[in-house]
C-alpha cells in the first residue's frame, strides 16, 4: 500500500510511523517526490488491521497498490529514477550510452575500444568477464583477469565500469571492480541472484530475459528493489519471436510501456536485440526516438576476431558516426546525448 503524508508531516511522524509498521513486521519505503512524501509498505498487510494508519497525524490517505509490483511502479513514485555516477546521471535528461566490448580479451584490444568508446563521448565502459555462453565450450570470459583490466581501463580514460554478475559467489569479487553490475538475460529470473543484488548498494542493470514479458521484468526488479536497492536499470533486449532474420525481436514498445508503468529508467540494447552490426544503427536511433534513457551497444576494435559477439559489434569509427547521429535524435526530442 501507500501512505500518503500530508505536505506539512514532520520528520518525527515520519519517524513514529515507519517505527510502527517496522513492529507489525513491514517494510516502509519513503519517497520524497517534489510536492509530496509517500511511504510504500511491503508486507503481509492483514497485519494492520487492528492499527488504522489514518489515526497517526501526518498521515493523509492510505491507498493500496494494485499492481504485483509495487516499489518499482509509478504509483510508488511519480518522478523518474535519477542514478549518479558522480555528475553522469542514467535516468535524467541526457542518453547515456554504454559501450564496449561484449567480453573482455586482452589488455590491447579493451584499451583500444575503451579509448574510442570515450572520444566519442559515453562514459561508461561494457565488457564481461564472466560470460553466458550457451556453449561449455565458448570462451568463458577472462574472469578476475578481466575485471583487473576493465579496473585498468577505468582509471586511463576515467569511465564507470558496467559488468556481468551470473553467480552469488562472484559478488564479492565483482564489487570490487564494477560500478553497475549487470543482471543478463538469462538469468533475469534467478531470483537468488536477485534478491542478492538487491541487498548491495551497487546500481544493478537488469535485462529482460529471451522469453520474458514487461510484467515479468517488473517483478524481478520488484525481487530487487524489496531487498532495498531501488538503483536499478531496466534493458530491452530483445526477446525470441518466430522471426529468425534478426537474432532477436527488439521489442521497441516495451520503452514507452514501461516508462508508463515504472519509475526506473529504460535503455535498449540493439546489439543483442538483433544480432547484427548492420541494424544496430537504424534501431540505436529508434530506441532514443521512443524514449530510452539509454543505450547498450558493443564496440570492438577489431571485430573480426572478436571471441564473442563479433557479428554484431560496431567498429570504433562507426559507433563514433552513429553517437553523432544521436545527437540529432536525441535534440529532436527534446533530449541532449
Ligand atoms: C551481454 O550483455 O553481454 C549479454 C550476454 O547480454 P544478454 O544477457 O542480453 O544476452
Ligand atoms: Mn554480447
Amino acid at each position: 500500500m501507500i501512505i500518503v503524508l500530508k505536505p506539512k508531516v514532520t520528520k518525527k511522524e515520519i519517524e513514529k510511523l515507519s517505527k510502527a509498521l517496522k513492529e507489525k513486521g513491514l517494510s516502509p519505503f519513503l519517497s520524497r517526490g517534489k510536492e509530496r512524501t509517500i511511504i510504500g509498505v511491503i508486507g503481509d498487510e492483514r497485519k494492520l488491521q487492528e492499527m488504522p494508519l489514518e489515526i497517526f497525524p501526518g498521515v493523509e490517505k492510505v491507498m493500496p497498490i494494485l499492481k504485483p509490483y509495487k516499489l518499482v511502479s509509478r504509483d510508488f513514485q511519480k518522478e523518474n529514477t535519477v542514478i549518479d555516477f558522480g555528475g553522469r546521471k542514467i535516468g535524467g535528461k541526457r542518453v547515456e550510452i554504454i559501450a564496449g566490448p561484449c567480453s573482455v580479451e586482452d589488455r590491447e584490444s579493451l584499451f583500444k575500444t575503451a579509448e574510442a568508446v570515450k572520444a566519442a563521448g559515453c562514459f561508461f565502459l561494457r565488457g564481461g568477464a564472466f560470460k553466458p555462453r550457451t556453449s561449455p565450450y565458448a570462451f568463458q570470459g577472462l574472469g578476475e583477469e578481466g575485471l583487473k583490466l576493465l579496473a585498468d581501463a577505468k582509471k586511463e580514460f576515467k569511465m564507470a565500469v558496467v559488468t556481468e554478475l551470473m553467480d552469488p559467489r562472484d559478488i564479492e569479487v565483482i564489487c570490487r571492480y564494477a560500478d553497475v553490475i549487470q543482471i543478463g538475460a538469462r538469468n533475469m529470473q534467478n531470483f537468488r541472484l536477485l534478491k542478492e543484488v538487491g541487498m548491495l548498494r551497487k546500481p544493478v542493470l537488469l535485462k529482460r530475459g529471451l522469453a520474458n514479458t514487461i510484467k515479468e521484468l517488473l517483478m524481478s526488479a520488484e525481487y530487487i528493489a524489496s531487498e532495498g536497492n531501488l538503483e536499478i536499470i531496466l534493458c530491452e533486449r530483445g526477446i525470441r519471436t518466430y522471426e529468425t532474420e534478426t537474432r532477436n525481436t527488439l521489442d521497441l514498445s516495451a520503452v514507452p510501456v514501461l516508462k508508463k508503468l515504472t519509475h526506473l529508467p529504460v535503455i535498449v540494447d540493439p546489439s543483442h536485440g538483433t544480432g547484427r552490426w548492420d541494424m544496430v544503427d537504424p534501431l540505436a536511433k529508434a530506441a532514443v526516438a521512443v524514449g530510452a534513457d539509454g543505450l547498450l551497444i558493443e564496440v570492438h576494435s577489431n571485430p573480426e576476431k572478436a571471441l564473442c559477439d563479433g557479428d554484431q559489434s560496431l567498429k570504433p569509427k562507426k559507433f563514433a558516426q552513429l553517437v553523432k547521429e544521436l545527437r540529432k535524435v536525441a535534440k529532436a526530442i527534446g533530449r541532449d546525448l
